[in-house]
């Protein structure tokens, strides 16, 4: 994204939310060099961030194997399909409104572990005690994304 005032490449994002019902990123952002601030508009669909794996590959976020990795979690558990497809779309408006072109498996996973707990407390509980730490939260959100398998 280069500066409308300077040409400058470096921007830094300092504000970013979805527009036109979620079809579109506003942005504000801010020039690292004359430190100018101006707003863009984006398409949603270019902005899906990458993720940044435990190797340091990087993975396409794939919408199918999260929704795989989901229903095997709520295997057995009473949560409609809807609700799933409910959740996997603000997943999608939240990973676009952080405004990263990359964002770490970890942060994935905090995402899915927080859309878990709105989904069904039981199968929360079951993989909130598997995975505590840092790292196994980093594995969670590549193992339930299926990332690269
Ligand atoms: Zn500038």
């Amino acid at each position: 994204m280069f500066c409308p005032f300077c040409s400058e490449q470096e921007t830094k994002v300092i504000d970013s939310r979805l527009v036109a019902e979620g079809h579109q990123v506003r942005r504000r952002r801010e020039c690292m060099v004359c430190h100018e601030r101006f707003t863009t508009f984006e398409s949603a669909e270019l902005v899906m961030p990458r993720v940044i794996k435990r190797d340091g590959s990087r993975e396409p976020f794939n919408e199918d194997k999260l929704r795989a990795g989901l229903q095997r979690a709520l295997e057995k558990r009473p949560v409609s399909t809807e609700r799933v497809e409910e959740v996997i779309l603000s997943l999608k408006s939240e990973l676009r409104a952080t405004g990263e072109r990359e964002v770490s498996s970890e942060f994935l996973g905090n995402l899915i572990m927080n859309a878990l707990k709105e989904l069904d407390k039981v199968a929360y509980v079951r993989f909130a005690s598997v995975y505590r730490s840092f790292e196994d939260i980093r594995e969670f959100g590549e193992e339930i994304a299926r990332l690269g398998d």
